[in-house]
């Protein structure tokens, strides 16, 4: 083996346990950074000496993959469902069948919460990942391998030895904080928040791209290993599970009785608001692995196991009025008043109903008795009305009409689930809002300013967009409320400060409607120049890679906006950054400076990403579509007959991954 086979395989073997430590354990023993350094390392020489590849690399963790087709795959051994129960007699009852199916009363059980996700279907040959399939109907399902690789609890490569070949099955699951975090970051991008973690995580299957699942932090917990019979009971498999690198949760329980599994059921009705994920259940299970054979299946469930469902967290209030919040891009929010109550051990005031439809469905009136849950989400819901307890003289909620803010007529245009207050400009609400995001952290980071300066400065009149922020002078803000001579020079030094602020960043800041942190920073290196970008076109702007036609229409009506344009006008003269700033880019060589190259297919030794990334790191530019302007097209595997006709219609050369490697080595 030559040296940089084994330094290689050294590297994966190192960042595999750092790996494990941290996403499964929950205990790094290096830094975030020091891990990047060693990431780096081996994704340089896996570039380099592509002849070492490895499906199950580290470096296959940010996915790059697409599936247009998800593949339809038949489970070699079927994913049942769960029988339910919901009270201590249906436990009751069921030992009995139990029992009687068994002829003994000498059975113990291991208990376990029931993860609420998707469920997922792994294989392993020889201790290495070969397939992940989601339960589908539970006879076949959808192959998303490529999708599931990207989930870093999930072992690649195991530690050591369970079976050589092996099912294993999971719940996978968006973490609460994970998905609050989703949601805070999808609101201030102008999207709508996704509505709970379990639904997230199986859309996140689904997804086209594995490289945006990636970006989710998805976690998954294992209950069972199929098929097998060299260990005697159910726990002792899934400790060993644990041992080779599974995350199997350390609530798993053996219980000698019934009344023991009661207790782990009391317990974990009440401490189950302590854990970071949804759990809707303890799943009771019998410990045996020879009972379970034996046991065996109904058409749909194991007679070996069964689901306790928890109540579901619920409390009844009243629902006093209703608020019309606005967004800062002008959506209209509607937030119900209740009367206070008590709710999985917080007060809650306040319940979110999302839209009108909403409203209508849940046919919501006020002084309405109502059914308030809480999952996952910081807000709770309303999830009905109580009808019998309805005054006679009630009447539908009406929804505003017009902005509760500026009162302008709202729009709904169609297929929106949202009003909006088209006032862009006028909306005092939309004003602060913009300004507010403009300063945040992830934009302009601008020291000594926040939500509530901006709304002083705001109502005393002193700005009323962001440029007006680089006009102001300390002696202008002291005589505000609350403002010392020093808190104003802050902010006039902080605004200051904001003009080396890159151009990434500042073109998140402007806030145009769908250009998040990562779309800014597609467009920045696209375009290179602010002007590049406001005077290109909505045909140039799809052309560009991942961008498509709903960021492409914002940015355009962005453009041509008279104010807008006077607004980039003043900011360029206060000096902000409106330009790449080459002498700082990643750029490591200018082999394709300005070549345009379109990528196609499925690639072996570049994930779709790595291999963009690597076209824009020798600065080239990458196109969604094949023009007459492109230069190059990397075919990959499976790349569609319709790209390769336009390709050599156009005379585009279409070149391998080898022949690219070659190209920049
Ligand atoms: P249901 O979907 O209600 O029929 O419940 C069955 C599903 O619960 C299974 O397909 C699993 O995906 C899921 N599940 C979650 N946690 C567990 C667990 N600890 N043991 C077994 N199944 C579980
Ligand atoms: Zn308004």
């Amino acid at each position: 083996m030559s040296d940089i086979q084994q330094k290689i395989i050294q590297l994966r073997k190192v960042l595999r346990e750092h790996n494990h430590n941290y996403y499964v354990l929950d205990a790094a023993t290096i830094s975030d950074y020091e891990f990047d350094v060693l990431l780096k390392e081996l994704e340089v020489l896996e570039a380099k000496y592509p002849e070492f590849d490895d499906p199950n690399s580290p470096t296959q963790r940010v996915g790059g993959t697409i599936t247009k087709d998800f593949q339809t795959i038949t489970h070699k051994n079927r994913m049942y469902s769960l029988a339910n129960s919901y009270s201590k007699e249906d436990l009751q009852d069921w030992e009995t069948r139990v029992q009687k199916g068994l002829g003994t009363d000498d059975i113990q059980y291991t208990c376990e919460l029931k993860y609420d996700g998707a469920s997922i279907n792994l294989t392993y040959k020889n201790g290495q990942l070969v397939s992940a399939v989601t339960r589908g109907d539970g006879f076949q399902g959808d192959d998303a391998t490529a999708n599931v690789k990207t989930i870093r609890s999930i072992p690649l490569v195991l530690k050591g030895l369970l079976f050589d070949d092996f099912e294993i099955r999971g719940e996978i699951i968006l973490p609460l904080k994970g998905f609050n975090q989703l949601n805070i970051d999808r609101i201030e991008d102008g999207f709508e928040p996704y509505s709970n973690p379990r639904n997230t995580a199986s859309g996140s299957l689904k997804l086209q791209d594995s490289a945006a699942v990636a970006k989710r932090p998805l976690d998954c917990l294992l209950y069972q290993v199929v098929g097998n019979s060299e260990y005697e009971t159910h726990f002792n498999t899934m400790e060993q599970a644990r041992k080779v690198g599974f995350k199997v949760p350390k609530a798993i329980q053996v219980c000698n009785s019934l009344n023991e599994v009661f207790e782990f059921i009391d317990k974990w009705d009440i401490q189950r608001h302590q854990l970071d994920y949804e759990t809707d259940g303890v799943v009771i299970k019998v410990n045996s692995l020879q009972y379970q054979d034996e046991l065996a299946y109904t058409a749909k469930a194991p007679r070996w196991a069964i689901a306790y469902k928890f109540k579901a967290e619920q409390a009844i209030s009243k629902l006093l009025s209703i608020d019309y919040q606005v967004g800062r891009t002008g959506a209209i929010t509607p937030v119900a008043n209740l009367e206070p109550v008590q709710l999985a051990g917080t007060i809650v005031k306040r319940a979110s109903i999302h839209n009108a439809d909403q409203i209508a469905k849940l046919d919501l009136r006020i002084n309405d008795t109502i059914f308030v849950e809480k999952g996952g989400e910081i807000i709770p819901k309303i999830v009905g009305v109580d009808t019998d307890k309805r005054p006679a003289d009630s009447k539908p909620v009406q929804y505003i009409t017009h902005c509760p803010d500026c009162n302008t007529l709202l729009e709904r245009k169609e297929g929106d689930a949202k009003h909006y207050c088209p006032n862009t400009y006028g909306c005092p609400t939309q004003n602060k809002g913009r300004i507010e995001h403009f300063i945040s952290r992830k934009a302009m980071n601008i020291d000594g300013l926040g939500g509530e300066t901006v709304e002083l400065l705001y109502d005393a009149g002193l700005i009323q967009n962001y440029a007006d922020l680089y006009d102001l002078r300390a002696g202008q803000i002291v005589p505000l409320e609350r403002m010392a001579e020093k808190s104003a020079k802050n902010i006039v030094a902080g605004v200051r400060a904001s003009t080396s602020i890159p151009f990434e960043k500042v073109l998140y800041a402007l806030g145009i409607r769908y250009v998040g942190e990562t779309v800014a920073k597609k467009l920045a290196r696209h375009f290179k120049t602010i002007d590049k970008l406001m005077t290109a076109d909505f045909e140039t702007l799809i052309a560009v890679d991942e961008i498509g036609d709903r960021i492409a229409q914002s940015i355009t009506d962005f453009s041509n906006d008279l104010l807008n344009i006077q607004l980039v006008d003043r900011l360029k003269s206060y000096g902000l950054q409106f330009e790449v700033d080459e002498s700082k880019s990643t750029v490591q060589s200018a082999i394709l400076q300005g070549k345009k190259l379109v990528v196609s297919g499925v690639f072996t030794k570049f994930s779709r990403n790595k291999l963009k990334q690597s076209i824009e790191d020798n600065g080239g530019i990458v196109s969604s579509s094949i023009s007459s302007k492109t230069d190059y097209l990397i075919a990959g595997d499976k790349m569609g007959p319709a790209k390769r006709t336009k390709a050599e219609k156009l005379g585009v050369p279409i070149i391998s991954e080898d022949e690219y490697l070659r190209m920049i080595f």
